[in-house]
């Protein structure tokens, strides 16, 4: 599933090729929208945001709110460049002068008036976003102190969009890694020094991979590992899919574990359950 930065760099692309363009051309396969046609032709696109996993593509008079949940996608290409073939289904194409913006297999999709955005039940309950550089520390950390979240474990509470929005499942093992945290720990386990270096590693890993596609791990250790032979996927991680392996910092052995059957890896020296 994309993450926080995958769904904001995918906005970065589309907000290029659409912000302040025409919509000149339109294709809609998703039934409930074959009338919709019209509301988008020679409309200009305001905005486009990332909010959390959602796309959000604001016109003067509606929103397009859009969640890739496990097999959504968007492309982006110049206008007459034909369209990727692939085995995904084709929901939407939104034609500027220049670009073809394509959302493909995505079921999620609603035609919004502005005012309904926050009282929509995703957008309505996510937490401060990692990834764009307005959310701070002290915030994170105010959010984190809030008593739903104290009894909850980090494992579970960092896919929870409401907690952190924008990071998902490798991000979760690396946050916890690098702020030296068990996942069973739970918030209120928690010192105020380990709530902000957690609300640390959060925006600095989340911005990291913005910056640097999927990479967390320290960058200068990232190109002597690829210089030692190691493919990307080995070595742009600091414990996610490392199980077995030895720890960059300590050489214990990674452990790898499912918590509701979603991939967790973390190091039992780094990260001790106290
Ligand atoms: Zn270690």
């Amino acid at each position: 599933m994309p993450e926080g930065p995958e769904i904001h760099r995918a906005a970065n692309r589309i907000r290029k090729a659409l912000e302040g363009m025409v919509i000149e051309d339109v294709e809609i396969t998703i039934p409930r929208f074959s009338e919709s046609h019209e509301q988008f032709l020679g409309k200009t696109v305001n905005r486009v945001e990332a909010r959390g996993k959602a796309m959000l593509i604001h016109f003067d008079n509606f929103v397009m709110y859009s969640h890739n949940q496990l097999y959504g996608r968007w492309t982006v290409n110049l206008k007459d460049t034909a369209p990727k073939k692939w085995n995904r289904a084709l929901r939407v194409a939104l034609t500027t002068e220049k670009h073809t913006c394509r959302l493909w297999s995505a079921t999620d999709i609603l035609l919004m008036e502005p005012w309904e955005l926050s009282g929509h039940p995703y957008l309505s309950k996510l937490g401060p976003d990692v990834v764009i550089p307005e959310t701070t520390v002290t915030e994170l950390v105010e959010h984190m102190n809030d008593k739903r979240f104290q009894r909850r474990r980090l494992k579970s509470l960092l896919l929870d969009q409401g907690f952190f929005a924008g990071i998902g499942n490798y991000l979760r093992s690396e946050v916890l890694f690098t702020s030296g945290l068990h996942p069973d720990r739970t918030v209120s386990s928690l010192s105020d020094e380990e709530k902000k270096v957690l609300a640390e590693q959060a925006l600095f890993l989340s911005r990291q991979s913005f910056d640097v596609p999927g990479i967390t791990v320290d960058l200068e250790m990232y190109d002597k590992l690829r210089s030692f032979g190691q493919t990307r996927g080995q070595a742009r991680h600091w414990v996610f899919t490392r199980n077995d392996m030895e720890c960059h910092n300590c050489n214990s052995l990674i452990i790898h574990t499912r918590p509701g059957g979603r991939r967790l890896d973390y190091c039992p020296q780094c990260q001790p359950d106290c």
